[in-house]
């Protein structure tokens, strides 16, 4: 009999799927539930080596289908929901808002009603610095959990409306949750439509690099796995109804980035394309990650190994991101 019953929603996707792993093999005793629908973004070859584990189980599911979502629930009486299935691709959202609406909100919803009707233990919601805005490029200011929300994009700011639902459930129910809202993550896995993943796979195939503007929009970049453990620290030990911002202190510029990786790979610079900016493309995110810290969380690893690393595992796992190229991901 497990322990714990845990529904993770996503776990096909980025970083669901390296939490996954990272319950799967932690904690032996809890019964891991995947719940994804396998959109273009979700793919189960990652998960190969789970399927015959018997403390992990998948289950095909749009998180926006209230009924089906209200019965799993019932069935399977999970004791916590960790929340990262979403659209999450800014260009994506500034062509067709309306599915972020849907998944993000909707779905966000008919979760927490469900999480609701069966008393849930702890219902955590993965959110995203971007709902704070953007800062401007003052290095001495950051995003705190007090930082009042001013989505830019269709992304963000349905991320937003989904924070202020799981908040609402918490004040208005007493459903106990905590929110994270994490900086740009990077890491194994990373789907091969954003940038690190395409920088890597298009230098390494001495293709041209889109870089937007002038390269100069800084992210603060936060390695998969100590995001993982974020998270894992806030399910068991966050402070019911808190917030918590999880940063990496890896303040980079995009260009930085893209430099980077062709010095890894040893390629030229003439590979970078200044492409037409995105339209309300934030300046900076920079995130204060004292209040987890204060819990016990510390970042890990720092970028330059962290990316090293990254480049690596590229290359050696391009069976996984190639077929996903060549199915024609739209970068
Ligand atoms: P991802 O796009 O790689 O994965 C999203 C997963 O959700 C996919 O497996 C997809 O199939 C699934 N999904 C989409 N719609 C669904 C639906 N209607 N029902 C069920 N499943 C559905 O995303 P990611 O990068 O792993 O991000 C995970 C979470 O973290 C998101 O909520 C995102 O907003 C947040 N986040 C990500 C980053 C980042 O750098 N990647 C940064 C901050 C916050």
């Amino acid at each position: 009999m497990a322990d714990k019953k845990i529904l993770i929603t996503g776990g096909a996707g980025f970083i669901g799927g390296n939490f996954v792993h990272h319950m799967v093999t932690k904690y032996p005793e809890y019964m891991i539930y995947n719940l994804d629908l396998l959109t273009y973004a979700g793919e189960l070859a990652k998960h190969n080596s789970l399927v015959e584990n018997p403390n992990y189980k998948f289950i095909q599911a749009d998180i926006a289908d209230y009924e089906l979502i209200m019965n799993i629930f019932k069935k399977e009486e999970f004791d916590y929901v960790v929340h990262f299935a979403a659209e999450s691709h800014v260009d994506r959202s500034i062509t067709d808002p309306s599915i972020f609406v849907k998944t993000n909100v909707m779905g966000t919803q008919a979760l927490l009603d469900a999480a609701k009707e069966i008393g849930v233990e702890k219902f955590v919601h993965v959110s995203t610095d971007e709902v704070y805005g953007e800062l401007d490029f003052d290095p001495t200011t950051f995003f705190t959990e007090e930082t009042p929300l001013q989505p830019n994009s269709p992304y963000s700011a349905s991320k937003a409306a989904s924070d202020f639902l799981v908040r609402s459930y918490h004040e208005t129910f007493g459903l106990p949750i905590n929110i994270t809202r994490c900086s740009n993550n990077y890491g194994p896995y990373h789907f091969p439509e954003k940038l690190i993943p395409l920088t890597i796979s298009r230098v390494h195939n001495d293709q041209n690099v889109p870089v937007y503007g002038n390269g100069q929009n800084i992210r603060d970049w936060l390695h998969v796995e100590d995001h993982c453990k974020a998270i894992d620290l806030v399910l068991h030990e966050g402070t019911d109804g808190e917030v918590y911002n999880v940063g990496g202190h890896n303040e980079k510029t995009n260009l930085e980035v893209v430099k980077t990786i062709i010095k890894h790979l040893g390629k030229s610079e003439e590979l970078i394309e200044f492409v037409e900016d995105r339209l309300g493309h934030d300046k900076r995110y920079a995130i204060d990650p004292s209040k987890l810290e204060a819990l016990g969380w510390k970042p890990e690893h720092n970028f330059d190994s962290g990316i090293k690393h990254t480049i690596e595992w590229y290359l050696e796992n391009e069976e996984w991101w190639k077929p996903l190229l060549d199915k024609g991901v739209e970068v």
